[in-house]
């Protein structure tokens, strides 16, 4: 019997897809993604972008509240081979101080658990290959399992470009990172000089943002002159704490395990010379990839990669039956809000979908 909806995916976008499939009765497979050193040193691994960050104060419903409160609601939400996962943070010093909004990683837990909770089946591995043209449509695992599939939700993310530096990789989540919307705001960056590496819109716009929380911000880019737009170019030209540093590469973050990033040392792309720079914190926006290598040829892609939602205000994709749902169908908004969101919506696009093909009865 082929399953009813498959879920490719486990960031919000995946979960809220399995709540809502789960809840309607369609009992829905996820395939959460492989726990490998691949999926660790490209950042996709099981629980997506939001696990990778530190607390997310811009997720409704998580106002600040004692450290101490969430550790207990983690042990009472979560079995406990998934709160071990959760240990690390509780066990480090910092996590009891004063109030806080629940991290990434808490809140994937969360909502895995919660689609769980309806009757989620999940399986730890990826999807590598998958049969559209076929219905119902086949799907292949990086362990060899093959599926078969009414719908299917296509919810794989995006990961956030690095440079590849063993210094980047070093300060993640402890100076560095990919999301000025996420973690801009956090004490570590408050009124200190902060570093944005890129030259296009997300760089202008992520530099644009962090000043309101930063004494300065210095946008580093490797050429003379900016690709973002006209409009976001002058926005940063007439923000007196925008700082452009231009001909310039990341050559290594400077800092230390215990405090963080301190600095900067940058390096001339005219010369050799190099230079430093004080800061608290690095973003690096020098754009995302969508996971949606394994759809090539499958389903219609935008010129970055993205899955083309072909209607307006719905999943659908080009393939009838497979909706997408999340950062991979959206390159604009990548916001945890918005792909849980548009998780809710392909779910109830799969349910109608199937109930109005008789595939489904009784949904
Ligand atoms: P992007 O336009 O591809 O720009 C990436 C920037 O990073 C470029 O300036 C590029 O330099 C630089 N870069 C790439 N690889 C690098 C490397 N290895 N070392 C140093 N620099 C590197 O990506 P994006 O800014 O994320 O924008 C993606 C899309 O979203 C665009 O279509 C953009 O217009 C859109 N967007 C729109 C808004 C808005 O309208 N408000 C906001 C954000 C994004 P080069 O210029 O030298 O190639």
């Amino acid at each position: 019997m082929p399953e009813k909806v498959v879920i490719i995916g486990s960031g919000p976008a995946g979960w809220t897809a399995a709540i809502y499939a789960a809840r309607a009765n369609l009992e829905p497979l996820v395939f959460e993604g492989a726990i490998t050193q691949e999926n660790s040193e490209n950042g996709t691994l099981p629980l997506g972008q939001l696990n990778l960050t530190t607390e997310v104060e811009n997720f409704p419903a998580w106002p600040y509240v004692d450290a101490s409160v969430l550790e207990q609601f983690s042990k009472s939400a979560l079995p406990p081979e998934r709160f071990a996962n959760l240990e690390g943070y509780y066990q480090s010093k910092q996590a009891h101080q004063g109030k806080r909004s629940a991290y990434g990683p808490e809140q994937m837990e969360y909502m895995r658990q919660q689609a769980v909770n309806f009757g989620t089946r999940i399986v730890t591995d990826d999807i590598v290959k998958v049969d559209f043209k076929r219905h119902p449509f086949l799907l292949t695992s990086l362990e060899g399992q093959t599926v078969e599939a009414l719908a299917v939700i296509v919810a794989t993310g995006a990961r956030a470009n690095y440079l590849g530096l063993p210094s980047e990789q070093r300060f993640k989540n402890n100076g560095v990172s990919a999301c000025a919307v996420c973690d801009g705001a956090l004490p570590r960056f408050r009124n200190k000089p902060l570093v944005v590496i890129g030259g296009g819109d997300s760089a202008v716009e992520e530099g644009a943002y962090l000043t309101k929380f930063a004494s300065k911000v210095y946008v580093v880019h490797r050429r003379d002159q900016l690709r973002a737009s006209k409009i976001m170019q002058q926005r940063a030209f007439d923000n007196p704490k925008i700082e452009l540093k231009w001909n310039r590469t990341l050559e290594e973050v400077l800092g230390t395990d215990k405090d963080g990033v301190s600095g900067v040392r940058l390096k001339s792309t005219l010369d050799e010379k190099m230079e430093e720079v004080t800061s608290s914190g690095v973003f690096l926006a020098i754009g995302h990839t969508p996971n949606t290598n394994f759809l090539e040829g499958q389903l219609v892609l935008d010129e970055n990669g993205y899955i083309r939602w072909t209607h307006p205000q719905r999943t659908y994709t080009s393939v009838e039956g497979v909706f997408a749902a999340g950062d991979v169908a959206d390159s604009y908004y990548r916001q945890a809000v918005t792909a849980a969101g548009t998780g809710c919506m392909a779910a109830l696009d799969a349910e109608r979908w199937l109930g109005h093909k008789g595939l489904v009865i009784d949904v």
